[in-house]
């Protein structure tokens, strides 16, 4: 019953206002546990709902990557906001705490946007923008009173939601560090509790996280590991930090490693130990590759020995031979043959002890260019000069007008292309025409030596390059070569920063290109 000094329509006014608040207050507490923004805005709409009936709404958040104001789409449905540009939110915001912004065309249902900063560290970090059926000056009282203390009771949530994230973030950017490594990695508190560990670390000690972490290390880990842990903790925690620590560690009982452990301390701000960081790196695998290096290495020193004590006594063979050759008329019919035999095999061992001498320089990595100004043609007319002609072979050289000269070590160019014409005349023993194109190609200088021979199949296309490597063919296999020499050409082209590569089809001809970066010389072509 209403009281003689209140008016009915003040009894229903308080009514309606107290079941608003009541409404309001149950709401506001559902806002406890929110996880992430989107919830967060929605609830807060929730909220807001009962108290300021919005017809609309939208929420901006500061963008830090872009150091900019962006619409959040929280899934609300999207609307102009006329007047209320970011700019406008801005202005809004720099003023109170939340704000009152009229809208220029006022209907009944939008009369009004209620506009609510979020603030982070005295940082406005979102803001929501609701429109209102309400008018700006002609807000109840009620309603403004419970705007204001959502605003202060929302403050503290947002901001906690907001550092929570951040943490999250960080934990997402340990883990991604942690992950990355490619060695086993595992910290300890100073009381031996298992702090992080990667997946690196599970392989290793055959352990899971999930079981590990938060746990005594001793209780985790089998007693050989809890032992070597135990003493590398004391040492690390009197100030002794280790780099690869040595020990045998059987993988599933079977297989052996040796594991290098390095350790190092973990310290809060003020600088106390709490806890000591292991990294733990297979070196087994890392022994395996020294020691295949150091194969090689010797393997291209024995190679490289043996070479140069057969050039000499090859010299003399060589010249020997010639010396017989030339006086032919002493010797009976039989041993001219065998001279010439001996002739032959005494070129192809000078030929390859050439070519295992100059790859073994190049791959040393120790070859100096002696690079000046060439005139490509000059050198592609050299390169044919010293080749064994045939007629079956139609040599083309197109060279294109006011090619400029290149900065090339001339030698190995010509090396290069003396290889190449080489090979193009050989893998073509039908005969065919031989093309070499000198151009312009862009930033490059390219040359192209193609033929109409024996072709490459493409599986082998990748591999020519390789050391040894000679297509097995019945055709091709009878062609005399070392398999050295477009290795050398590849090693030779890329030591001027150069790209070689071929194409082909089997059976109808190849084209081998590369390309040499364009360092202009003086000399134009002719
Ligand atoms: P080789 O001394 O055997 O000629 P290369 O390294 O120069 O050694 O060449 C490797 C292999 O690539 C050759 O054995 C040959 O099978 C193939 N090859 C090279 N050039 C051509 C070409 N122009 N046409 C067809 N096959 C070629």
């Amino acid at each position: 019953m209403a009281s003689p000094a209140t008016r009915p329509d003040q009894n229903a006014d308080f009514f309606a206002s107290f079941q608003l608040m009541e409404r309001y207050l149950e709401r506001l507490s559902d806002l406890q546990n929110v996880q992430d923004r989107r919830e967060f805005f929605q609830k807060v709409m929730a909220v807001l709902a009962p108290v300021i009936d919005p017809c609309c709404h939208q929420v901006h958040v500061w963008d830090e990557e872009s150091s900019a104001w962006r619409l959040f789409d929280d899934g609300a449905e999207g609307f102009a906001l006329p007047g209320v540009s970011h700019e406008g939110v801005l202005w809004a915001l720099d003023r109170t705490q939340y704000n009152l912004v009229p809208e220029p065309d006022p209907r009944p249902e939008l009369r009004c946007y209620v506009v609510l900063p979020f603030v982070v560290r005295d940082r406005p970090t979102a803001v929501l923008v609701a429109g209102t059926p309400f008018a700006h000056d002609q807000l109840p009282l009620v309603v403004s009173k419970l705007i204001a203390h959502f605003s202060r009771q929302v403050e503290s949530v947002f901001e906690n939601l907001e550092l929570y994230g951040k943490i999250q973030q960080l934990r997402n950017l340990f883990d991604n560090i942690i992950e990355s490594v490619p060695h086993a990695l595992l910290a300890m508190s100073t009381s031996g509790r298992v702090l992080a560990m990667n997946t690196n670390a599970e392989f290793m000690f055959d352990v899971k996280s999930i079981f590990a972490l938060d746990e005594n290390f001793k209780a985790v880990f089998s007693p050989a590991v809890a032992e070597v842990f135990t003493g590398l903790m004391v040492k690390a925690l009197s100030g002794e930090s280790l780099i690869d620590y040595e020990f045998e560690h059987s993988l599933d009982g079977k297989v052996s490693i040796t594991i290098g452990i390095s350790t190092s301390l973990l310290q809060n701000r003020n600088d106390k130990p709490i806890g000591v960081l292991f990294l733990c790196r297979d070196l087994s695998l890392s022994r395996e590759v020294t020691k295949l290096r150091e194969l090689d290495q010797l393997k291209t020193e024995f190679v490289n020995t043996v070479s140069h004590e057969l050039k000499t006594p090859l010299t003399a063979i060589i010249g020997g031979v010639e010396i017989l050759q030339a006086d032919a008329a002493t010797l009976g019919g039989d041993q001219v043959e065998i001279v010439g035999v001996i002739a032959e095999g005494a070129r192809r061992l000078q030929t390859l002890i050439s070519d295992l001498l100059d790859l073994s320089k190049l791959q040393s990595g120790t070859v100096q260019l002696k690079e000046g100004v060439f005139a490509l043609a000059d050198l592609v007319r050299e390169a044919l000069a010293v080749q064994k002609r045939s007629d079956k072979h139609a040599i083309k050289l197109e060279v294109q007008k006011d090619l400029p000269g290149v900065v090339v070590d001339g030698q190995k160019i010509l090396q290069v292309l003396t290889n190449l014409v080489s090979n193009a005349i050989k893998y073509s023993p039908a005969g065919g025409a031989v093309v070499i194109r000198c151009r312009l190609d862009g930033e490059w200088v390219r040359v192209e030596v193609q033929d109409q021979g024996l072709g490459i199949r493409k599986e082998d296309l990748g591999k020519i390059w390789e050391k040894f490597y000679r297509v097995d063919s019945s055709l091709s296999s009878e062609i005399e070569g070392t398999g050295l020499g477009l290795t050398i050409v590849k090693h030779i082209v890329e030591l001027h920063g150069g790209k070689i590569w071929a194409e082909s089809e089997h059976g109808k001809g190849s084209t081998f290109i590369f390309l040499l970066p364009l360092r202009v010389g003086l000399a134009n072509e002719r």
